[in-house]
């Protein structure tokens, strides 16, 4: 069986599950996260299969793109959020469950509730900079 057809939001696009739709185009399908971190937790799918954003397609990437901010506009207007996390997580080990693609949209609430993040900065080295800034621009030509 094929990862689209092992997905659960692959189920959900194709209409074999249940969500709570609150958006919907010809590319995207959003809803709502069936265990939320705050109340408006809202995932936005494109609706071509992809286990991870490096290998989604433009015309979704695009798609999805154009919608997040609209999505998320209605998600703080409904919920008087005031701050709100897009969230995408890819692989395992960065913390995705679900190997379709998607994008969190989690409302920030004054009380605190919302997402918590752990953020393990360092200072940025020059050497290093110059040599890793070179590589990425290098492999998207
Ligand atoms: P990930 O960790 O992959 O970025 O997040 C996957 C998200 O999908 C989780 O927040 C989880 O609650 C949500 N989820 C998993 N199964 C279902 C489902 O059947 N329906 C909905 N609406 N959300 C789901």
């Amino acid at each position: 069986m094929s990862q689209r057809a092992d997905t659960i939001f692959a189920k959900i696009i194709r209409g074999e599950l249940p969500c709570h739709r609150v958006y919907e185009d010809d590319l995207v399908l959003a809803f709502l996260d069936i265990f939320p971190i705050s109340r408006g937790h809202t995932l936005v799918v494109p609706k071509r299969a992809a286990a991870t954003l490096d290998v989604l397609d433009d015309d979704s990437s695009a798609a999805i793109g154009r919608v997040l901010p609209k999505i998320s506009r209605a998600v703080l207007a409904a919920t008087g959020a005031r701050s709100f996390n897009v969230l995408q997580n890819n692989g395992a080990d960065a913390h995705q469950a679900v190997f379709h693609v998607h994008f969190h949209i989690i409302p920030h609430y004054d009380d605190g509730s919302g997402l918590g993040i752990g953020w393990n900065a360092s200072k940025l080295q020059t050497d290093e900079a110059v040599k890793i800034a070179a590589s990425i621009a290098g492999k998207l030509s």
